[in-house]
């Protein structure tokens, strides 16, 4: 038999599961997989975030889904070839629905299906005004009483929230809010987005004032308008503040700050929200059909109860709160959580001349930036990379064609190849007292962000600190009360203190929707984030996707978004393909429905 080449195989494939497919016949469509298969489906088949696991889960979203959803067209995609390295082939590739165009990623393992990723790309009749069909801009020709650009969004302002309704409102206009405004505005889903602070950018402003972003430019870009190439690396939060606001500005956003959303309820007849916001002293009433929270997974702070809180007599507040090292030169700091927010506020109290403590309770997982850039970013995130030919597209969809189920295999040798080489650098922790983790299973620090949202610090200096005492460090120890004056912990140390910091992290963003909603809308809906895997705060069963994240959830018409500036941008795509989809009263049957399993 000729051996053809991976482009000959894919074609052969695809042309297999395009006949089976057309034809209804499942079982045949389900052969072509192998055993152990993934098929992670954005939104195309399942109108759902979904990753069927196996032949029988396939089989079964085919046979609820396929006659609906009349697939077609599949074929590498344009310009593309496949690609075989190691006996896998694999290669991008497109498709149809009958609503939609899709954009994938396949894998082949002895010619069947190892791994496929469908993702939507654009509704059929609904497409972005984009390239050859971008805005004029100017109206050529004459006409009287003709309206400005500026008039036309001068009459916007005016009228949407007031004499005409949002379809969507955004509660929270954080980089995640301000991303899917974006998005939603190039489809044109009349959005409004609510924000209590003044300015875009400013919930990075208000952090404290050492911070810098924890991952590189590459991977932060917002959808349309990549960062330029002078970027830096790491974008001072102040530098990104700004950029938000610029962004919010010419992607003609309705942003309204200084507004705060103070209730929401859903009317389940007229299906639609009450949306009640505070604007400018002033409540508003909107009756948005869509809501989402962008609220932020790291927004609603844990701060933690303690006894002698209330007497302690120096300065107390939680990591979010706290306002930079200034007045604290020569002082006594406890900083209570040896995560990222613990090591930054350390770093720079002991670099402002105060005196620094840092109570670690339990096992951090800590890696060198360089490190991660280099073994764990690079082949995707990088200059390199983008020299290569990579773009934030294709580095996105190939991220998001590694099935959560697997994720953890690929990611265990990154960082197994991270511990060999800075060995020595984590033995020297270890003679400091840190005591570390690289994940529950050796899978490090992505794995940790998506399963629980914490436990990791990114190192850009305070490790030196710790490992050469200048942080001074109590671990194994919690906190057993505060005095007027000091800490006391648990193995009875005393730790005088001028200010306690508590870096504590950030509650589940379902607490928002108890605060906004209701506590039984908030149970009802369950835990946000984490896939079920089972590890240390992230109990099972196993979900296979982030627990309902940019995605249908129990409560119709309620959505929840966010996440770092990477999902930000990938995942309001699909979540803003979904509100447009329902606008334009396309049906949106969703397969799967993820189930509440925990309330917060
Ligand atoms: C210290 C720190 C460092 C981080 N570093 C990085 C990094 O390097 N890279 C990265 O990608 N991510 C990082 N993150 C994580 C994450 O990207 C940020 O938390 C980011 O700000 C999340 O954006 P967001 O829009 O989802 O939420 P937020 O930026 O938290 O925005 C939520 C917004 O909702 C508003 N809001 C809340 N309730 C209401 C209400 N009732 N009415 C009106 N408005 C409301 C808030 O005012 C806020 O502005 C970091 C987080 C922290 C805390």
């Amino acid at each position: 038999m000729l051996d053809k080449a991976p482009d000959g195989k894919m074609s052969d494939l695809l042309n297999a599961l395009d006949k089976a497919l057309s034809a209804g016949e499942v079982e045949r469509a389900v052969d072509l997989f192998q055993t152990d298969c993934y098929w992670r489906d954005l939104v195309t088949f399942t109108w759902n975030i979904k990753t069927m696991e196996g032949k029988e889960q396939v089989h079964d979203m085919l046979k609820a889904r396929l006659s609906d959803t009349k697939p077609s067209s599949w074929k590498i995609a344009d310009g593309e070839d496949a690609s075989e390295t190691d006996g896998i082939i694999e290669s991008w590739i497109q498709f149809e629905t009958e609503v939609a165009r899709g954009f994938g990623h396949m894998r082949l393992k002895d010619g069947r299906i190892w791994t496929l990723l469908t993702t939507m790309s654009e509704l059929k009749g609904h497409e972005e005004p984009l390239g050859f069909d971008r805005p004029m801009g100017a109206k050529h020709g004459a006409e009287r009483n003709r309206k400005t650009w500026k008039e036309e969004r001068e009459t916007e302002a005016a009228e949407l929230g007031y004499s005409r309704q949002p379809y969507c409102v955004i509660v929270g206009g954080g980089q995640g809010g301000i991303a899917l405004g974006a998005r939603l505005r190039q489809l044109n889903v009349p959005t409004i987005i609510v924000e209590k602070n003044e300015r875009p950018g400013d919930s990075w402003r208000k952090r404290y004032k050492s911070l810098c972003l924890h991952d590189p430019v590459w991977y932060d870009h917002l959808p349309y308008l990549p960062f330029p190439r002078n970027w830096p690396v790491f974008s001072p939060k102040d530098k990104i503040g700004d950029w938000l606001e610029m962004y919010a500005k010419v992607m003609e956003l309705n942003y309204w700050g200084a507004t705060e959303c103070k209730t929401a309820s859903y009317d389940q007849k007229s299906r639609e929200w009450t949306v009640i916001v505070q604007r400018d002293g002033k409540e508003v009433v909107l009756k948005p059909k869509q809501l989402v929270l962008a609220t932020g997974m790291s927004a609603k702070p844990n701060i933690p109860k303690f006894e002698g809180m209330d007497i302690f007599k120096g300065d107390q507040h939680h990591s979010s709160q706290h306002p930079g090292p200034d007045k604290y030169k020569n002082k006594k700091a406890v900083v209570i959580g040896s995560n990222n927010s613990a090591h930054d506020i350390c770093a720079a109290l002991w670099e402002a001349g105060a005196d620094v403590t840092m109570v670690q309770r339990s096992t951090t997982h800590v890696v060198k930036s360089d490190s991660l850039m280099e073994l764990g970013l690079a082949s995707l995130y990088s200059e390199q990379a983008v020299q290569s030919g990579m773009t934030t597209a294709k580095a996105d969809l190939i991220f998001a064609s590694l099935p959560y189920k697997i994720l953890h295999e690929f990611q265990i040798p990154v960082y197994n190849a991270i511990r060999e080489r800075d060995a020595d650098y984590y033995k020297r922790l270890e003679k400091a007292g840190f005591l570390l983790d690289y994940g529950d299973d050796d899978s490090g620090l992505f794995m940790k962000y998506l399963r629980r949202g914490s436990g990791y610090y990114i190192d850009v200096g305070a490790s030196e600190l710790v490992a050469n005492g200048s942080i001074k460090l109590k671990s194994g120890v919690d906190v057993k009360k505060l005095t007027e004056h000091s800490v006391i912990l648990t193995d009875g140390t005393e730790l005088p203190a001028d200010l306690v910091v508590y870096a504590t992290g950030y509650g589940s963003m379902n607490g928002f929707a108890a605060d906004l909603i209701s506590r039984e809308v908030a149970d009802k809906v369950g835990k946000v984030w984490g896939l079920g895997s089972n590890t240390t705060k992230d109990p099972g069963p196993w979900e296979g996707e982030q627990r309902n994240m940019w995605k249908p959830t129990q409560q119709e018409g309620l959505w929840f978004h966010g996440g770092n500036l990477h999902q930000s941008r990938h995942y309001s795509q699909f979540l803003s393909l979904q509100l447009k989809a329902r606008m334009e009263g396309i049906p949106t049957p969703v397969y799967g429905l993820q189930k509440a399993h925990h309330l917060s």
